[in-house]
């Protein structure tokens, strides 16, 4: 199924509770600006976007992702959660993304290089620190948007910092942004285990993905006395029912390329670590992976989304059924974005905040967005039990856009 089709049947669903117009639901549903191009290579060519969803709160923001599954369709997905996340933790952000079709696992260095310049000699033009303002996502990370940055100002021919963000502290960089996806994402679980009265020495949690999300997620976890009993990477996962050593996991990952065939523990694959009875799954790869096939076998009762889009609509519609308690991507992994405003208006302004004061931001941010939506969720959902917390924080992220959008005009 097209990941967009999801996102047509979530709209379809949240109208029912806020009286879209078949104009406003049109407009959520079309991008503002899709820019495709081909980019070339060592005589290959490889497909690449930036799309703008919606930029009436501002500029545009979003990470750019390197993957051989990478779709116009993947893309506009990607940029329409970005719209809702900046509009749900109140920042002054459009949302938009990028991507590449490809996959550069053996790309040399220079071939990444010559990749990541050929992506802005390419958009430049739609980009800049008050049009469009990309950052990492799957496969990029901070020498990727620095390779980026240089191009652009090559091209432009004047220094922009904050027409990018990720970038590496020596460049303009941000204290936190690294670890801030997984930093934001232990504080919205910690404001969500509080409300239901659990403690995190009672938490069995598995970690599906182990990049920067994934395997930070899981370091702060575990040293936070959560016991992680599973992770996984694309090769597969590995389970120990006491609690996995993450530092360890880390290491052996770190050596071997993956977190398979880690000593004392049982290799399993990506299915099995999704359907292990454990209290809170943590989808921290890509999209569909809890689909209408698997969705039976989801046993933890909690599922916080670090990935982006990792449910199917009718996946979850079975998870609520089954009393399964999602907390929405767009609320559970906004701490990235809100490090790389962060990272964005220092840029702009030539101050330099500190690590302390970053943390603030981040935690005052999240945790402010994460009490409006599970408020509004409690208050509806005793209304009508097809209410859920997605519902909830797609409500309020599109009351400002469509609130904003009118005071602008109108739409056009
Ligand atoms: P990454 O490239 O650093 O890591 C991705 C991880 O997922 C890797 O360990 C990879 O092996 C694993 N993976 C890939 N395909 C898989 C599969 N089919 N099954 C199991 N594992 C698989 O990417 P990331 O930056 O950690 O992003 C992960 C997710 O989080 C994405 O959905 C991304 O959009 C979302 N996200 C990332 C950020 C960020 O700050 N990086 C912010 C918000 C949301």
């Amino acid at each position: 199924m097209d990941v967009f089709e999801n996102i047509e049947k979530r709209i379809k669903k949240v109208s029912k509770f806020m009286e879209l117009s078949e104009e406003e639901k049109d407009y959520l549903l079309k991008p503002k600006f899709i820019h495709q191009s081909k980019l070339k290579i060592n005589n290959k060519e490889f497909l690449a976007w930036r799309i703008i969803h919606n930029n009436s709160l501002g500029p545009g923001k979003g990470g750019i992702r390197f993957h051989e599954n990478v779709s116009k369709d993947e893309i506009m997905s990607l940029s329409f959660w970005m719209s809702l996340k900046n509009s749900l933790v109140g920042l002054p952000y459009g949302g938009a993304k990028g991507g590449i079709k490809v996959n550069t696992q053996n790309f040399s260095k220079k071939e990444l290089e010559e990749l990541s310049r050929e992506y802005i000699k390419a958009f430049h033009k739609f980009l800049g620190k008050n049009k469009d303002i990309p950052a990492p996502d799957v496969n990029t990370n901070s020498q990727i948007m620095s390779w980026m940055l240089d191009e652009f100002e090559k091209i432009k021919g004047h220094h922009e910092p904050a027409m990018i963000t990720g970038k590496p502290l020596d460049m303009g960089g941000c204290f936190i942004r690294e670890e801030a996806t997984a930093a934001g994402g232990k504080i919205i679980l910690e404001q969500f285990l509080n409300k239901i009265n659990k403690k995190p020495e009672e938490i069995k949690i598995a970690v599906q993905g182990f990049g920067n999300v994934g395997m930070n997620i899981a370091k702060l976890l575990h040293i936070n006395n959560y016991n992680v009993v599973a992770v996984s990477d694309v090769r597969g996962g590995i389970f120990f029912r006491e609690g996995l050593d993450i530092k360890k996991v880390i290491n052996h990952s770190n050596k071997t390329g993956s977190v398979i065939n880690f000593e004392n523990s049982k290799n399993i694959s990506n299915d099995e670590l999704l359907s292990l009875d454990i209290d809170v799954l943590i989808p921290a790869a890509i999209e569909n992976q809890i689909t209408e096939k698997n969705v039976k076998d989801i046993k933890a009762k909690y599922i916080l989304e670090l990935a982006n889009g990792p449910i199917t609509f009718n996946a979850e519609e079975t998870l609520l059924k089954n009393g399964v308690i999602v907390i929405p991507d767009i609320l559970a992994n906004s701490g990235g974005v809100i490090a790389s405003y962060c990272e964005w208006s220092n840029n702009r302004s030539g101050q330099i905040y500190f690590k302390e004061e970053m943390e603030k931001v981040l935690r005052n941010k999240i945790i402010n967005a994460f009490h409006r939506v599970y408020e509004f969720y409690q208050e509806k959902k005793n209304e009508n039990s097809e209410f859920d917390m997605r519902t909830a924080a797609y409500i309020i992220a599109i009351k400002r856009i469509l609130n904003v959008t009118k005071i602008r005009g109108g739409f056009s």
